[in-house]
């Protein structure tokens, strides 16, 4: 017998109602936000053409007003007030619980396209977004060093979007103090540290790793330029252009560059 006739009307497909919701975690005993959860919706966005209000009474833990020469920091501020739900994604101007001190390199370098992602594919689909970001705190430590970002749209069951990322709270050509916020230009720390902790490639190794020696290739290796604090792929045209007391190759893999403030090539896009 067919199953479908033995089904009843309650099995028949029917529009979902999904609802869209938002939800915070409260601010634990040092200030810092928790995880922030919500499904997203056309309706949760806010009007087209709307202006976002102000946020700068806000002080997430951590906070300070630092700015960097431009030449490091792009836009001069280091910390940007993070929301942890993008406004344009929730609507939610200034809500504490959904600031975190973060970056101007986390903010608006990574955590932005995703957000932009989600937001492009609710006002084209009409659909919903399941989204929660999780801020990770080690320790006692008031500012985050990074956030995870997960997104999953519903109707589709994942196939508009469907993303896991975990974001990295740092600035290149900065080192942060986590623990209070505080900050110094880094200026040594690229090449002494990595060679120190036995990232270099030496000539040999390079070969080997690139797949011209005898050894077959071990692990990603990238060319890093220290002076920019970018890396490329090896076959990258721009490598050539790099002095050669600032180039160097690794064996890092492209998480762990971006963590040392590593900012990938925008014209090989390792
Ligand atoms: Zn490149």
């Amino acid at each position: 017998m067919c199953g479908q006739t033995a089904r009843g009307p309650s099995a028949k497909p029917v529009s979902l109602m999904i609802e869209a919701y938002k939800d915070y975690s409260p601010l634990d005993s040092l200030n810092r936000c928790g995880v922030a959860r919500a499904c997203l919706g056309p309706e949760t966005l806010p009007a087209l053409g709307e202006r976002r209000g102000e946020i700068g009474h806000v002080l997430p833990s951590g906070w300070h007003a630092t700015c960097y020469d431009k030449s490091l920091v792009s836009g001069e501020s280091l910390y940007n007030r993070t929301h942890l739900i993008a406004w344009c994604l929730s609507d939610e101007v200034d809500n504490p619980k959904n600031l975190i001190t973060g970056t101007q390199y986390l903010n608006q370098g990574t955590m932005q396209p995703l957000e932009s992602r989600v937001v492009d594919y609710i006002r084209q689909s009409g659909n919903h977004v399941l989204y929660r970001v999780t801020p990770v705190f080690q320790g006692h430590e008031l500012v985050a060093r990074g956030v995870q970002m997960e997104a999953r749209s519903v109707e589709d069951e994942g196939a508009g979007v469907s993303f896991n990322v975990f974001c990295y709270n740092v600035q290149p050509g900065v080192a942060i103090d986590y623990a209070t916020g505080d900050s110094r230009r880094d200026d040594q720390v690229p090449r002494a540290t990595l060679a120190r902790k036995g990232y270099l490639l030496g000539d040999e190794e390079a070969l080997a790793a690139s797949g011209e020696g005898s050894g077959a290739p071990q692990a990603p290796s990238y060319e890093l330029n220290f002076n920019t604090r970018r890396f490329h792929l090896m076959t990258c045209r721009s490598v050539g252009d790099i002095a050669a007391h600032n180039r160097g190759r690794c064996r890092l893999d492209r998480d762990t560059l971006v963590a040392l403030g590593y900012v990938s090539c925008g014209r090989c896009r390792p």
